[in-house]
């Protein structure tokens, strides 16, 4: 069935169409628009939720912690890796800027990294990453307090001891992607979810982009003069020539608690855990690397070799002796590759990618899509 003569001149034709309802697609989209207010911006998303990390995430507000900054060094260098930082620093800045802390949730309890036997090794590293790091911030990032291991209750004999960090934060993910979709609304974004995009061409003069529509049983084409791709660990079906790895992630809360011991972000095993106080809860992530092989999908499932290990850290480490319940269980999917850095390029003359944000997109999410955004519309 063809469209009609009304929506040929209303739905099907764009100065940008946006592929993507995470946090990259909303900013690039924003940024878009901010860019130029006069411009016509379509947003599509499969899901009727945005349906890949964004909502799924553990809002962690943070930039690395000491363990991963060190591995970070490795591989990017002292330069790359502290550009690094002030990328995800820098998108942090903006989201809160563009969405308002109150929006956001935004509480800077502070970040902390457990230290266990396998990361004492870490511990003299600290003055020379603090360092590269007052170079940007202006002061010691991290600190060794070995207190704080009975101060939150953990599990003497596992947690050495504790290194906090006062500049990280955490939000509320569920409002921060709210908020979003609300500005994108309120800067007349046009978005269409449980829209997911099947083909697209750049026929040069335009590019086009193909749908399925349900309600008529049929493909639509959408027309724009650019297309940017924001579909991070979904994008490697049309460009498979990129190092994208999809990296499923598993996280669950536990029941209300009377008083949660700790407040803030916790990272554990160079950052393959973390938890945080979520309002009355503990939420509770990661563990990927117990299966790397099952968890490179980008299949939403709980792999339960995971979660026992998730619930056992919970019972004997983090919170011992509290005999807590789980309340809720999810999945989301991120994308990795060899290095850290997101990819943010110009794939053909109308077409951007801006994708593979690793496990620190709610932090640099922000400045990825305002330099796709830059680029698109070049
Ligand atoms: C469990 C978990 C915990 C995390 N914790 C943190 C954290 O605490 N702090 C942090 O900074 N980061 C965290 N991350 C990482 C962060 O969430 C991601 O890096 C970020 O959300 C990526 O955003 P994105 O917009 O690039 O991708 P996504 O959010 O995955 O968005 C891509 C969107 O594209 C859509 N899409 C895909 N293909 C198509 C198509 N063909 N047509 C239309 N739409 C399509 C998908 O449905 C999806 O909504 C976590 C991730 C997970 C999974």
């Amino acid at each position: 069935m063809s469209l009609s003569f009304w929506e040929r001149q209303s739905f099907q034709n764009w100065d940008y169409i946006v592929v993507g309802g995470g946090i990259v697609g909303l900013s690039t989209a924003i940024s878009l628009k901010e860019k130029a207010p006069g411009a016509d911006i379509l947003l599509l998303e499969r899901g009727l939720l945005p349906s890949g990390a964004s909502t799924k995430n553990a809002g962690f507000a943070c930039f690395g912690s000491l363990t991963e900054l060190v591995e970070d060094i490795k591989i990017l260098g002292e330069e790359g890796c502290l550009a690094l930082v002030k990328r995800r620093w820098a998108g942090l800045q903006k989201l809160r800027q563009r969405v308002g802390d109150a929006g956001l949730g935004f509480q800077q309890n502070g970040g902390y990294e457990l230290v266990s036997e396998g990361e004492v090794k870490y511990l003299p590293e600290i003055p020379g990453v603090n360092t590269l790091l007052k170079s940007f911030f202006g002061i010691d990032v991290f600190q060794e307090d070995v207190q704080l291991v009975q101060k939150f209750g953990f599990h003497k004999s596992v947690v050495k001891t504790v290194i906090a960090n006062p500049l990280e934060g955490q939000l509320h993910t569920g409002s921060m992607m709210r908020n979003l979709y609300q500005i994108a609304a309120a800067k007349k974004i046009h978005v269409l979810t449980g829209c997911e995009v099947k083909q697209h061409e750049d026929l040069q003069s335009h590019v086009e982009v193909s749908a399925f529509s349900p309600g008529t049983n049929t493909d639509i084409t959408f027309k724009a003069k650019k297309l940017a791709f924001c579909t991070n660990a979904f994008a490697s079906q049309y460009f498979p020539e990129f190092d994208i790895k999809p990296g499923r992630g598993l996280v669950f809360v536990t029941e209300p608690m009377k008083q949660v011991p700790f407040q803030g972000t916790f990272h554990m095993d160079q950052g393959f855990y973390y938890f945080r106080n979520a309002g009355d809860r503990i939420l509770l992530g990661g563990g990927r690397n117990l299966d790397f092989d099952k968890e490179t999908t980008t299949d939403f499932g709980v792999n339960e070799v995971i979660l026992a290990e998730l619930k056992r850290l919970l019972a004997e480490v983090i919170a011992p002796g509290s005999s807590l319940k789980i309340d809720q269980q999810w999945s989301g999917i991120m994308a990795f590759g060899k290095t850290k850095e997101p990819i943010v390029k110009k794939v053909s003359d109308n077409i951007t990618i801006g994708v593979r944000l690793g496990g620190m997109g709610v932090a640099i999410g922000t400045l990825v899509g305002e330099e796709l955004a830059a680029l698109a519309g070049s």
